[in-house]
């Protein structure tokens, strides 16, 4: 099923050109790692790779799920690099970023989920950049408690998990996962200690009031940051965009972000999670 509405003009974006873009290609290439950037067709590669920087996704490219929202394919993956986190952590200190967002494919197969390699390559990037600040945007882990704490326990930054949607479409968009236990894994990270954040994607069926509602029970579980921007439908064979919310619905929604009582809201047609990971470091700087 194709997509039912024309893309409006807030959703044109730069083309992918010059030399930064062609340094973070060869990089990404070089040391054989995947983008999410690339794997969900990112309408923002040629603002974030035009200024040296990408979201490396670890664990391999192949998933053990199949949210329907998602351009990651699913299957078998295949077995554990050990060699990876140490690429990574190159990778970023070749591309001399002061920031950077790391994400994973879900590894249910995995006794830990991948927690392990999580926590190496978050180790390997602050050896090897001890400046340099990092988000790390985690699975579910099937809500375990203890694969949650050996990322917390690696000391990232910011950890992110993206509930993606409002609860009665959490089935449909996101097959195996669920909304609660998502809130669960928000919760976990906040007692933790961690900075915590998480993402809605708007353009799948949701109502203003289910996106309120997300947003409150974020609040409410700890979460600090939120990213809310336009889903857009990766291939024909992916759920389709049933609207595309106007720019001036995505300011309302960060204004209630902010009366709730969010630390930091982004919200617009482009924002994706990763999408000005630096600013969402440091406590306070919303609005
Ligand atoms: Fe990559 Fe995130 Fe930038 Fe998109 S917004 S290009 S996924 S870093
Ligand atoms: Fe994509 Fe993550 Fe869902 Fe896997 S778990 S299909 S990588 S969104």
């Amino acid at each position: 099923v194709t997509s039912k509405v024309k893309k409006p003009d807030w959703l044109r974006v730069k083309l992918p050109i010059g030399e930064n873009y062609k340094h973070v290609r060869g990089l990404v290439d070089q040391h054989k790692l995947h983008t999410i950037c690339e794997s969900g067709n990112c309408p923002n590669m040629g603002e974030c790779w035009g200024d040296g920087t990408a979201t490396f996704m670890i664990l391999g490219n192949i998933c053990t799920r199949s949210c329907g929202f998602c351009a990651v394919a699913t299957g078998k993956p295949l077995p554990v690099d050990y060699d990876e986190p140490q690429r990574v952590a190159e990778a970023i200190y070749l591309m001399k970023v002061k920031h950077a967002v790391i994400t994973s494919v879900d590894r249910d197969e995995l006794k830990d989920g991948g927690a392990s390699i999580w926590h190496s390559t978050i180790r390997a990037v602050k050896a090897l950049n001890p400046e340099t600040t990092l988000e790390t945007l985690i699975p579910d882990f099937k809500g375990k408690k203890e694969d949650i704490q050996t990322v917390i326990d690696a000391a990232p930054e910011v950890i992110s998990h993206n509930i993606e949607t409002v609860e009665r479409l959490t089935r449909q968009v996101r097959i195996q996962a669920k909304y609660w236990r998502s809130m669960e894994v928000i919760r976990i990270l906040k007692d933790g200690g961690a900075r915590t954040k998480s993402g809605i994607m708007l353009g799948l069926g949701e109502t203003r009031e289910e996106v309120l509602q997300t947003l409150r029970n974020l609040k409410d579980n700890g979460c600090d940051v939120v990213t809310i921007g336009q889903y857009l439908q990766p291939t024909p064979k992916h759920l389709p965009v049933q609207r595309f919310v106007h720019p001036d619905e995505f300011a309302f929604y960060k204004d209630a972000g902010y009366e709730m009582g969010l630390d930091y809201v982004e919200s617009g047609p482009l924002v994706r999670s990763s999408y000005h990971s630096d600013r969402h470091v440091h406590p306070g700087l919303g609005r």
